[in-house]
């Protein structure tokens, strides 16, 4: 059987509403009235940014935040952006519900790897109809009182218990939008296909020498299968390049 982990916010979720509506309440709470007007970045603009990995700080300093400012206003994002008022604003990528149906179709034993903590993976399994793609053995997301380092370091440790409990495959495959699940992938000795609907943009993905870049879920699954007629797919013939 194949096996496809996917990571979920980027190829499955679209956070993109939920961070920019963090990022305009973190910058109206700290405007100064005293100070020069604020510059309040359009979505797109702001989604831009965080493709390209522009840091917090240096969004709030592009709005108009003094150095100070910027600081305080990314470490307020920090704390803000996960919780439950915001989470609502997550929505499925368009077509990426299609897609889980259609690996549930090809009968690919499918596994989510997030770093969402369990009560933030329950939301949205729960709200948009999506835990019934994944059983609770295929789910590998953090404990909800986990504390996190850093995504591309707490990521590796995920794949290394997935690796360790879930059964032997025939082949594996992952998929993710963000340089920690190519990392994940790389320790795992599993093929990585970088997805465009997420929070990095081409050029970012690309750094990170992904075995594959792709629009999205969908077309992730048309490479596996494309790889698969011509008798690839098992990781240690899965490279190309990008
Ligand atoms: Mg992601």
């Amino acid at each position: 059987v194949l096996r496809l982990i996917t990571d979920f916010d980027g190829p499955v979720m679209d956070v993109s509403e939920r961070y920019y509506r963090v990022y305009r309440h973190c910058l109206e709470r700290l405007s100064d009235p005293n100070g020069p007007p604020l510059r309040v970045l359009s979505k797109a603009e702001f989604w831009d940014y965080k493709r390209a990995q522009v840091p917090e700080r240096k969004i709030g300093q592009i709005s108009g935040l003094d150095e100070a400012r910027s600081l305080e206003f990314a470490r307020l994002r920090r704390e803000t952006v996960h919780t439950l008022p915001y989470l609502i604003h997550d929505a499925p990528v368009p077509g990426a519900v299609a897609a889980l149906d259609r690996v549930q179709a090809l009968g690919w034993d499918l596994v989510v790897m997030t770093m969402r903590r369990v009560r933030e993976l329950d939301d949205a399994f729960n709200r948009c109809d999506l835990g019934r793609f994944f059983p609770a053995t295929s789910r590998y997301c953090l404990a909800d009182d986990y504390v996190k380092t850093r995504d591309v370091d707490d990521k590796p440790r995920l794949m290394a218990r997935a690796i360790g409990e879930l059964p032997p495959a025939a082949a594996t495959w992952m998929v993710g939008d963000t340089e920690a699940d190519i990392a994940a992938a790389r320790a795992g000795g599993i093929p990585i296909i970088g997805v465009l609907s997420g929070i990095r943009d081409r050029d970012r993905l690309a750094a990170h020498q992904p075995d594959a870049i792709v629009d999205n879920l969908e077309a992730a699954i048309e490479f596996i299968l494309a790889r698969m007629a011509v008798g690839e797919g098992l990781p240690q013939t899965a490279t190309s390049p990008v």
